[in-house]
């Protein structure tokens, strides 16, 4: 049961990753509810531009920028303009925005293992926090939400298939004896009916123009190999409490069912909406109760029919791939995570093939499945090593190739 924020009448919200999809996607919710929430610190990297026309708007009292170069560049720009906002710079500055005392919620929207410091400190601190960051879970895994059941942290899940789940479920808790299994739906991404044998030809751009969802390109990328869904199996897993032989995927191209849950007697709970992530962002923020929203209405006549079909192990290997590092263990995940984070960037960077991205993070996976992380430190020492070795097994490659 998630309880109204209390004790003031605004909810006040720490925006991480304020200039990116996640962030614009909040940011359009609030503006819609200013009486509701005030929105006391933003951060980011290095996008400082963007930053003006956010504080400009909301006024927040902080803005970090884990670049310091940005920071100043953003202090330069403001002058005297604003004078009520402290702009701060560096990862440490980004981590503070997420544990201050005049924050309530923390909308974890970075994206990837960068995101895992802030919002592990979120968690720490106590916060309810939104979570977009799948990475930050599935990188350190029950050790964050061993961390939140310390600290009474309330995690509230808005990828937006699992913020469905939890509609359906009523919560995060979706025990067996209630819930026989989770359905996740994926679009199947920019190439679903292109020609395999043109794959290697696949170009960043090409990859990162989603069918039904605006996104980052790290994510867009991720949804163009199915990767994306296979964190995701693995998010589900950890905040719903099951194993991956309960947690099914299904390709849906207009996205418009996002999961659905069947419980022990028959029945299944689909959750529906608009490919729109101020949806489960005003749900996460509504909570107990519901916002208004100004998005298109679901139409069924316009809809017509709904489409299901099976995923194709040969389009999209990634899948299976991230289901074996769910059955493998934590470390395993990690390793998978950061192996793809540093192809999808070398592919985001042209260095390397779309059809190069999975081989490289099962060659990862394979090297260190069996390493479990036990504390922070661990997950921070694995992440890097993993990212070494592959760094070292793409270079290797573009040298042989
Ligand atoms: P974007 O690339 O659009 O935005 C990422 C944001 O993170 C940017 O504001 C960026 O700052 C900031 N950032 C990146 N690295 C750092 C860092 N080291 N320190 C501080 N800030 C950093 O990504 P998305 O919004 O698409 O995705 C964000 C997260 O949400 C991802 O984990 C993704 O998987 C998840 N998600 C996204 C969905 C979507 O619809 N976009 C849907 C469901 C989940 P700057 O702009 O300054 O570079
Ligand atoms: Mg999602």
């Amino acid at each position: 049961m998630v309880t109204p924020i209390t004790p003031t009448s605004r909810q006040r919200i720490a925006l991480l990753g304020a200039a990116g999809s996640i962030g614009a996607s909040t940011l359009k919710v609030l503006r819609q509810h200013r009486d509701a929430f005030e929105l006391v610190a933003i951060a980011g990297h290095s996008n400082w531009q963007a930053m003006l026309p956010i504080i400009a708007e909301f006024a927040p009292k902080v803005c970090a920028m884990a670049d310091a170069a940005a920071a100043h560049s953003l202090r330069q720009a403001l002058g005297n303009s604003a004078p009520a906002v402290a702009v701060e710079s560096g990862t440490d500055a980004v981590t503070t925005c997420a544990v201050l005392h005049d924050v309530d919620t923390v909308v974890a929207g970075i994206s990837g293992f960068a995101g895992l410091a802030s919002t592990w400190a979120a968690v720490s601190a106590g916060k309810r926090v939104l979570l977009a960051n799948k990475e930050a879970l599935v990188a350190a895994g029950n050790l964050l939400l061993n961390e939140a059941a310390r600290t009474g942290a309330v995690l509230l899940p808005i990828d937006s298939e699992h913020n469905g789940v939890y509609q359906c479920a009523g919560g995060l808790v979706c025990e067996p004896s209630r819930i026989r299994a989770i359905t996740l739906t994926a679009s199947g991404g920019p190439f679903r009916t292109r020609p395999l044998s043109s794959f290697d030809a696949i170009t960043p751009a090409e990859a990162c123009k989603h069918p039904t969802w605006s996104m980052g390109r790290k994510i867009s990328v991720d949804s163009a190999t199915l990767m994306n869904k296979g964190l995701e199996v693995i998010e589900a897993a950890l905040l719903f409490g099951r194993s991956g032989a309960d947690i099914h995927v299904v390709i849906h191209p207009t996205s418009t069912v996002h999961a659905l849950v069947e419980f022990v007697d028959g029945s299944v709970l689909a959750h529906l909406g608009p490919a729109d992530m101020q949806v489960p962002i005003a749900h996460a923020l509504g909570l107990p109760s519901r916002l208004t929203l100004d998005v298109p209405r679901l139409s069924l006549q316009q809809m017509g029919r709904l489409e299901f079909f099976e995923v194709e192990a040969d389009r999209y290997p990634a899948l299976a791939l991230a289901y074996e590092a769910l059955g493998a263990g934590q470390g395993a995940c990690l390793v998978m995570n950061a192996a793809n984070e540093v192809a999808v960037a070398a592919f985001l960077a042209e260095q390397i093939r779309f059809t190069d991205i999975v081989p490289l993070v099962d060659h990862s996976l394979q090297a260190f499945a069996r390493f479990e992380p036990r504390t922070l430190d661990d997950v921070f020492a694995l992440d890097a090593e993993a990212r070494r070795f592959a760094s070292a097994a793409m270079r290797e490659r573009m040298v042989s190739a």
